[in-house]
């Protein structure tokens, strides 16, 4: 049967070949998403290994995070670019738990977040969601937890919805949204853990920071940050 199988997979790949989704060569059977030579060269931040990590900035004086951490740099026209237009618009979601998976593999192994409770993707906005049909963050986080152990939860941290009139009421009421676009239900859940908030870019923190903020004011609670990418 697994030889039959074998034989349709064979050919089938003869008529439509899984291609690298960074330089579009057609991939080896045991190769996945990327080629083996994209994979050894993804630009790596290798932010966990260095001792200074320069994503530690990104939330100084905003929130109290622990540790920060992205896998890859995001730069115009990258690589990374086109792994993330995959995962967001071609409804690749598998790259993302593949990802993931590498990512915390390497966590793992260089001792990072050995004592983290949980991981807690960003939740998508609701529209958005329902036009992607999935949180990419999600996939992300399946994949971290698959390679670290750490379980995932997606009915903890949660993200209101406003109706367009609330958004444009008044600036104060639009940074008053902005604060309060997230929420921990089951804060019980989270009490005295290291929780981890998963993402799948970094850019100004803004969105994460409001995350943050809100799983901090549960009591006890630490929190680390972990995105496939950073455009820092
Ligand atoms: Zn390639």
């Amino acid at each position: 049967m697994k030889k039959k199988f074998q034989l349709l997979s064979n050919l089938l790949s003869v008529f439509y070949p899984r291609l690298c989704i960074s330089c579009g060569d057609a991939l080896q059977e045991n190769e996945e998403h990327l080629c083996l030579h994209c994979q050894l060269h993804l630009p790596e931040t290798n932010a966990h290994l260095s001792a200074e990590n320069p994503l530690e900035q990104i939330f100084r004086g905003r929130a109290q995070v622990q540790d920060t951490f992205a896998f890859l740099s995001y730069r115009k026209g990258n690589c990374v670019q086109k792994i993330l237009h995959q995962l967001k618009y071609k409804g690749n979601k598998e790259v993302g738990a593949y990802l993931g998976e590498m990512y915390g593999r390497k966590l793992a192994q260089s001792g990072k977040l050995a004592d983290a409770d949980c991981i807690l993707p960003i939740p998508l906005h609701p529209k958005k969601k329902k036009v992607r049909g999935y949180n990419q963050s999600e996939w992300i986080a399946r994949g971290l937890s698959e390679a670290t152990g750490i379980p995932y939860a997606t009915d903890i941290l949660v993200r209101n919805t406003f109706t367009e009139t609330q958004t444009k009421k008044s600036r104060f009421n639009r940074w008053q949204n902005v604060k309060d676009v997230f929420a921990v239900v089951q804060p019980d859940r989270l009490v005295g853990k290291h929780v981890v908030v998963c993402d799948d870019v970094l850019t100004t923190g803004a969105t994460t920071e409001a995350a943050i903020q809100k799983i901090l004011e549960v009591e006890g609670t630490r929190v680390s940050v972990v995105t496939l990418a950073t455009a820092q």
